[in-house]
């Protein structure tokens, strides 16, 4: 994993007396995307990250291709955020996915679309893209903190800040909070937010695997010889508790512990909510999507002479290897021998899952900061002056690039947000309001503004 340097640690009040100094605390895409907003805007910016590099998990996406957005028709887009979609469409209004495309390829990125319509950065990579930002946002003057762990706030509600030199105490004119979820720990974001911001009576739901993997209870035969192994060509149909059924034709994985992969991942917020629901949720399988269910039972039924079950099926069915175990495993012997039983289950195989696999393991976080302990400035409204942005907001989408568009529209509009309050703010140390400051530097900002904020509307 590439690291990133970083300027040394700051004194506590950074800057010259009349400059309205922001601090920004997690520089993953959410956080970054503020101090971006922030600093030409004329902030003076510190990102401060527990880690001791920035955007590791950025740069784990990465390593997966890093599906940064998705083509699709922007109403299409604002759809996956289901019940969120008003405010996050807020959000995304002000960087859609096209001028999210427009600000990589203004950092030296080309982008791509691929087959399925995801836009993808040429070489599929993050860290060209993380480097490429971090220089230019240095180069703007913001000053990057690693090894900067934030730990809540001091009586004073100054924030506290354990450094590798010991704590120190800081009390920037306003804070973005970009913390991200809780998923993969290892990387940065472990949700040890979660009490301090309840502590101060923010409203938060908890947090939940998304894009994740489930349990199931199978045969120890099966999960001794086919754990690791993908199960290809296979539509997986889902019916919730008011009775929408939807099905996909995809890809998973079966693994020691249950089922993973895109297909599941898909599936993944239904079957949650009926496992929380009912404390088990059940979908089936198709095994065979090429052929209809009358075909399949007159495949099954044809006589098989002399030959074993498992070739008739492979020969004339095309099931072999883990679709025949997993039929052998819901099945028993009798109902094996049945064809119109055996044809109905390849057409429909139970998988019932009894719990998500643990949140430190998921893709993405559900649950998170309530939008109704926000203004429309994405500040908390029992803390003014604190801005939250990213995946610790309560929202969740699926995989497609709609999570790192999200994130960076957040921080987008996070880091507006604090611009906006700050204009209403008096400078600290009284010289000059808080508007009259933001045109001065606005001015002085002028030629990087053209360099930098294509694709960021509005300034
Ligand atoms: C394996 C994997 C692959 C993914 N692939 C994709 C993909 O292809 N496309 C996509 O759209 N999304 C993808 N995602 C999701 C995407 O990476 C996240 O949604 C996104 O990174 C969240 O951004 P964020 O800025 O909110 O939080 P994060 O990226 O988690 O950043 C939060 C930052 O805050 C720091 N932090 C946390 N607590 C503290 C603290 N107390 N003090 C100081 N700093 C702190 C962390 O160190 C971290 O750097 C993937 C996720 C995973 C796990």
């Amino acid at each position: 994993m590439p690291t990133f340097s970083t300027a040394p640690a700051p004194a506590s009040t950074p800057s010259s007396p009349t400059t309205p100094t922001v601090a920004v605390i997690g520089g993953g895409p959410a956080g970054l995307m503020a101090a971006e907003t922030l600093s030409l805007g004329g902030m003076q910016v510190d990102v401060y990250d527990a880690m001791p590099s920035l955007g590791r998990k950025f740069l784990l996406a990465g390593i997966g291709g890093l599906n940064i957005t998705h083509s699709e028709a922007y109403a299409a887009f604002c759809t996956r955020y289901g019940e969120h979609q008003r405010h996050l469409q807020a959000m995304l209004d002000q960087l859609p996915p096209d001028a999210l495309r427009d600000w990589i390829h203004a950092l030296g990125i080309e982008t791509f679309v691929g087959s399925s319509g995801r836009v993808f950065p040429i070489e599929k990579k993050a860290a060209p893209l993380l480097r490429a930002w971090l220089h230019r946002l240095r180069s703007a003057g913001v000053r990057l903190h690693a090894r900067h762990r934030w730990q809540g706030w001091n009586a004073d509600g100054s924030l506290r800040l354990a450094t590798p030199g010991g704590e120190i105490a800081i009390q920037p004119q306003a804070t973005v909070l970009a913390l991200g979820g809780a998923s993969w720990p290892q990387l940065g974001s472990d949700g040890a937010w979660l009490p301090w911001l309840k502590e101060k009576g923010v409203n938060i739901a908890p947090l939940q695997s998304a894009n994740c993997g489930f349990e199931v209870a199978w045969s120890a035969h099966l999960r001794e010889k086919f754990a690791g192994t993908p199960l290809k060509s296979v539509a997986l149909s889902f019916t919730d508790a008011q009775g929408r059924t939807e099905q996909r034709q995809g890809e998973l994985l079966i693994s020691a512990h249950g089922v993973e992969g895109s297909l599941i991942y898909a599936f993944s917020r239904p079957l949650r909510e009926q496992l929380n629901a009912q404390g088990s949720a059940t979908f089936t399988l198709d095994l065979a999507p090429g052929r209809d269910a009358e075909r399949v039972l007159a495949e099954v039924s044809h006589p098989r002479g002399s030959r074993s079950m498992s070739s008739h099926l492979q020969s004339r069915v095309g099931i072999t290897g883990i679709k025949a175990a997993l039929l052998h495993e819901v099945l028993s012997k009798e109902q094996f021998a049945d064809p119109a039983t055996l044809a109905a289950t390849i057409k429909a195989l139970p998988i019932t899952v009894h719990a998500t696999r643990p949140l430190a393991e998921a893709i993405s976080t559900a649950g998170g900061i309530r939008f109704d302990s926000l203004d429309p400035n994405l500040m908390l409204t029992d803390l003014p002056g604190v801005f939250v942005a990213g995946e610790m907001l309560d929202w969740e989408a699926p995989t497609g690039g709609y999570l790192l568009t999200a994130c960076f529209a957040s921080g987008c509009a996070a880091g507006r947000g604090a611009l906006n309050w700050l204009r209403t703010q008096p400078a600290r140390s009284g010289a000059k309001g808080g508007a009259e400051f933001f045109s001065a530097e606005k001015k002085k900002k002028k030629k990087f503004f053209k360099a930098c904020s294509q694709g960021i509307e509005g300034f």
